[in-house]
């Protein structure tokens, strides 16, 4: 039988109602009305669903949630408890603080982000930094794009279109969510000619596969994963001595582009871009919010004359980086060029921590979740750099787990992404483990207070 819905309140008797003043006056008429007819337009489902009618404070209270929700922020504070410090779905690298007040800086302004001030005319936006990736990287040439898929297309687009592009087979890497970095290289134009086989690719194959219609060399960096046993890859220098010698530049996708080596914390390294430039890749193409740590952009870096072409590309303007993106990526490369990335920057605050604070932090926690039902302990713990960058690589540390004993790990584990701050972990072995080196000093509070509200239970 179909419900009988004739007493469902007319949208004008709900705006009369006095609980429909806080809502008119936090979101509006428009919205007002909006919210109230979702709020009648989930009864009316339920209802028909089997449902009993609902009470004028829930139909309300549906409303103020959905006003809520429409006017909070999009993006929600989340703490990363997972131990993966470049993870891109948490945004990657969290930026210094400085960084941060120098985006709000710019966007609250107007600025010279295309103008010299000294001749009163039209400047180039990549000017801005390019001085400083000079000396951060002994790049001559510098411009920055929206992300590092970007500087890959644009770059393939302006040197090879139409022309071909020798990769090695091996290097063919899907990079996340699906993309394929082979599907991004095709769009520019450029035709790729895949050589060597997936575990081995050797200097001759390269050699082989040159042609008149070659227009480029490309090594991408296999960044989010190893082949390990029977392989051969070549190096860059040769591989820079090859295209030189028949007039071809080589470009190298690097992926996380590092400037430090994370050696000193018992990581093997990323290749880093000032070592591919010195052993005479053209142009080094990377990420701004890997392994640099700064905000998401695509660094493209070498050669004067090649870098000059690129931007002059008309896809240049299609993948232009923002003035928000500049201001922070020049403090950023600031605290590098004063020596100090390790301390300021975030990420490599989180590389750099000695495993000893960690285990305090983590000491801590524990000490104040003692009185709850749940198995607390701290126990030596790995977290990994992600981002497709060092696959295989772990930074050793102290983790928190926790086996709580009323419910089930999983529920705990989606209470916690529920609250506020949302907080998210890594579940091992039927427990949540909480990695304090993600967790930036400042939320520790509030790790604790959210597990305690998750443990103590209803
Ligand atoms: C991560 C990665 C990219 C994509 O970088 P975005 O900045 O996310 O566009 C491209 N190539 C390689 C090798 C990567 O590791």
């Amino acid at each position: 039988m179909a419900a009988d819905l004739r007493d469902l309140p007319a949208l004008g008797e709900l705006l009369e109602a006095p609980e429909a003043q806080a809502l008119l006056e936090a979101g509006g008429h428009q919205l007002a009305v909006l919210v109230l007819r979702e709020a009648l337009a989930a009864e009316r489902a339920a209802r028909q669903a089997g449902g009993v009618p609902w009470p004028a404070a829930r139909r309300f209270a549906h409303a103020r949630e959905a006003l809520q929700e429409l006017l909070a922020p999009p993006l929600r504070h989340v703490i990363n408890a997972t131990g993966v410090l470049l993870h891109t779905n948490l945004g990657r690298a969290p930026l210094m603080a400085e960084a941060a007040s120098a985006v709000a800086a710019s966007a609250t302004r107007y600025s010279n982000l295309e103008y010299e001030l000294e001749r009163g005319r039209r400047g180039q936006r990549h000017a801005l930094v390019a001085r400083l990736l000079q000396l951060t990287t002994g790049a001559q040439g510098a411009a920055v794009v929206n992300n590092c898929a970007a500087a890959v297309l644009l770059t393939l687009a302006a040197l090879a279109r139409g022309k071909e592009v020798i990769v090695s087979r091996g290097q063919m890497v899907e990079i996340g969510d699906a993309f394929r970095m082979p599907d991004v290289m095709r769009l520019s134009g450029a035709r790729l000619v895949e050589v060597g086989t997936t575990n081995r690719t050797r200097l001759e194959d390269y050699q082989q596969a040159i042609t008149a219609r070659t227009g480029a060399i490309l090594k991408v960096h296999s960044s989010n994963f190893q082949v390990v046993g029977f392989t051969e890859s070549v190096a860059v220098a040769a591989l820079a001595g090859l295209a030189h010698e028949h007039g071809l530049p080589l470009v190298e996708d690097l992926g996380s582009g590092a400037l430090l080596d994370t050696a000193p914390w018992g990581v093997r390294s990323e290749p880093r871009v000032q070592d591919s430039l010195k052993a005479g890749v053209d142009l080094v193409l990377c990420s701004g919010d890997k392994l640099i740590g700064g905000p998401q952009a695509g660094l493209i870096l070498g050669s004067e004359a090649l870098v000059a072409r690129v931007i002059r590309h008309p896809l240049a303007r299609a993948v232009r980086v923002d003035k928000m993106t500049l201001a922070a990526l020049a403090v950023t490369l600031q605290a590098y060029l004063l020596g100090k990335a390790v301390e300021r920057v975030p990420l490599w605050r989180m590389v750099a921590v000695p495993a000893a604070e960690l285990r305090e932090r983590a000491e801590r926690w524990r000490a104040a979740l003692a009185h709850l039902p749940a198995a607390v302990e701290v126990t030596p713990g790995q977290s990994t750099i992600g981002g497709g960058s060092l696959p295989g690589e772990v930074l050793n540390g102290f983790v928190l787990t926790v086996r709580p004993r009323q419910g089930s790990v999983a529920a705990c584990a989606a209470k916690l992404r529920a609250g506020q701050p949302a907080v998210v972990v890594r579940i091992e072995e039927n427990r949540l483990v909480l990695d304090p080196r993600t967790v930036l000093p400042d939320e520790d509070g509030a790790v604790v207070e959210r597990l305690q509200e998750v443990l103590a239970g209803p």
